[in-house]
């Protein structure tokens, strides 16, 4: 039977600061069942279409996209924040609210021949996916597809998302 998967996710006001409406996944994916149809519904979506990896950004679509690979039987790449991973990196800076952040993924990592479905949780202004893309792209990686639970349109980061030549789904708004 398919839950309303959108019923298990919270909305936590004032988090991280005052004004924010924070989608809250955990009450998502302490739910068995939830947890399991929110990975099953992106692994189905994507299956057999020639992906070879699956790669989540840190952290919380490490928990979704580690699901969608096993899944896919496809291996997981970890877009990390900077300075965590252990061997030589490359690295993208994207633009904060306030400030610049910055993500990596080993240098070694993909390259030419290798399509990557891109997961995290939630697509806001787009631009922590928008790197993510950019940096798994200079490997030499296909990147043409990211999945995400939750998309909120009217702030239009799938849309941009989307320019860059992405096709973006998600399984709620
Ligand atoms: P964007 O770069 O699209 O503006 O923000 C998306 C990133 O911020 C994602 O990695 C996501 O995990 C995190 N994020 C921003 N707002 C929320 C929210 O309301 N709920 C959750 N779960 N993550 C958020």
């Amino acid at each position: 039977m398919s839950l309303d998967l959108k019923a298990l996710v919270r909305t936590i006001p004032d988090y991280p600061k005052k004004g924010i409406l924070f989608r809250d996944i955990t009450t998502l994916i302490e739910h068995p069942e939830g947890f399991k149809q929110s990975v099953e519904q992106i692994a189905e979506r994507y299956r057999g279409q020639g992906f070879t990896h699956v790669a989540g950004i840190e952290a919380r679509g490490f928990i979704f996209g580690a699901g969608v690979a096993i899944a896919m039987g496809v291996g997981f790449v970890p877009v990390r924040k900077k300075g965590k991973l252990p061997g030589e990196t490359i690295g993208q800076n994207y633009a904060l609210e306030y400030g610049v952040d910055t993500i990596e993924i080993h240098a070694d990592v993909l390259g030419a021949g290798n399509k990557v479905l891109l997961v995290d949780d939630l697509i806001a202004t787009g631009g922590t996916a928008i790197a993510a893309v950019g940096l798994l792209r200079r490997t030499g990686a296909t990147v043409e597809d990211a999945a995400f639970v939750i998309d909120l349109p009217e702030i239009g980061g799938a849309a941009k998302l989307e320019a860059e030549g992405v096709t973006v789904n998600a399984l709620m708004a």
